[in-house]
């Protein structure tokens, strides 16, 4: 049973009180001024302030860039068991009141500190639950954790997921597998608005699929019904099965990934659409040029890559690369055409993401109207306090 109890105190720097007091879940090693008491990477700490002024309470890990994790600002709160359930509980509750259960069976769960758990994500897929922890404390947490959803959503079964590299950078070594009940088979088959996709939560990206996409595709539909599609950075073929439903004729998938292309020809095939679409396995920077080199013309393009700046000293050398890649496909594009262009990463912010399509329409020659701003689901909430929370931006632009 885990109580919970404090075991020390960190002390804030005077000057960064205020950030705290702001509600900023992370205190980062920079802030802080002691650390009191024998604590433990994953114990409980109080956050007080120089003069002892009570200001917060949290989860410590010495070891980390981020060495305390703010979980609550109410002193009464005790961090135990029954605050587990009730966050776990509160954020199922709010899943369902958004009513994301009637459109899908695959969605997250658990969003870390959008949902106060920092530490823990949690996705949902049919009858399986993904978790991955990233922090000493919730690693302490793992069999209540398992116990918890196991009562709350009553899958068939609980698999972990922590091998990512925000648990490395935390220390911790990485684990997959089943924690509870029943092992998921190799593809998972859930069913989003209405459409079918296989899904690998052993070895897929992130937990398995791109959930934080999900309210993109269907709004990006409406621009992908063209003849010809390039869906670049595909995965799996998402949005390629959603823009073959609203009409398109062909899509192409193109990835660096031959496991992910062909998971991309079977989920279109599930959906009736084995003929309609075809696999490149390139490297889209060199792809987009011969394209153009080419002279090949598409009437929608989805550019969705990964995150090219997971540090801020990378932002511009990013913004080169998310440039490069949006000039390449207005200029592929017919006129009138659909560019649905994404940036995943939490380091450029929304107005640099414009900036660099404003630049390479100049580049391109091309008119290029923004007709959309797109950003992640609404089971990835963006917490008000916490701007980190924030990391996927998208923009639906019109190309003449
Ligand atoms: N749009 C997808 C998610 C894309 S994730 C979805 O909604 O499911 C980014 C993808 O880009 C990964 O599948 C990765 O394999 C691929 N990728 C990374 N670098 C690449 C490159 N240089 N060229 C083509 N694909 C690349």
């Amino acid at each position: 049973m885990l109580k919970g109890e404090p075991t020390g105190k960190v002390v804030v720097k005077p000057e960064r009180e205020d950030a705290v007091k702001r509600r900023h879940p992370w205190l980062f090693s920079g802030s802080v001024a002691k650390i009191e008491g024998k604590v433990q990477p994953g114990d409980v700490v109080d956050v007080v302030s120089q003069n002892g002024t009570w200001l917060a309470r949290g989860f410590v890990n010495p070891q980390s860039e981020v060495p305390v994790r703010i979980a609550t600002w109410e002193p009464d709160e005790r961090l135990n068991e029954e605050w587990l359930w009730n966050r776990l509980q509160q954020a199922w509750e709010k899943r369902k009141q958004l009513g994301i259960v009637d459109e899908t069976d695959a969605f997250r769960l658990v969003y870390a500190e959008s949902d106060f758990l920092p530490g823990i994500i949690v996705d949902c897929y049919a009858e399986f639950v993904v978790v991955q922890i990233y922090t000493p404390a919730m690693e302490r947490w793992r069999e209540t954790l398992a116990d918890f959803l196991t009562e709350l959503i009553r899958p068939k079964g609980v698999f972990e997921r922590s091998d990512f590299d925000t648990r490395l950078r935390e220390k911790l070594v990485p684990r997959v597998g089943p924690i509870r009940g029943d092992a998921p088979p190799e593809r998972i088959l859930i069913t989003e608005h209405g459409l079918k996709f296989l899904v690998d939560v052993w070895r897929g990206h992130k937990t398995g699929f791109y959930l934080d996409q999900r309210e993109n595709r269907v709004r990006s539909e409406h621009y992908l019904k063209g003849e010809r599609v390039l869906n670049a950075f595909s995965y799996t073929g998402s949005f390629a099965v959603y823009a073959l439903r609203a009409g398109a004729k062909q899509v192409i998938n193109l990835d660096t990934s031959s496991e992910a292309l062909r998971l991309a020809e079977e989920n279109a095939a599930i959906n009736g659409f084995a003929g309609s679409v075809q696999s490149m396995e390139e490297n889209a920077f060199q792809l987009l040029r011969q394209f153009r080199d080419a002279g090949e013309q598409f009437d929608a393009i989805v550019l969705d890559p990964p995150r090219f700046a997971p540090t801020k000293a990378t932002v511009p050398n990013a913004l080169r690369g998310y440039k490069d890649i949006n000039l390449l496909a207005m200029k592929l594009l017919k006129p009138g055409g659909f560019l649905v262009t994404f940036s995943c990463s939490g380091m450029v912010s929304a107005e640099m993401f414009q900036q660099v399509l404003f630049e390479a329409a100049l580049d391109a020659k091309r008119e290029v109207l923004i007709l959309e701003r797109l950003t992640q689901s609404r089971d990835h909430p963006i917490l008000t306090t916490f701007p980190e929370s924030e990391y996927l931006k998208g923009f639906v632009c019109w190309v003449w």
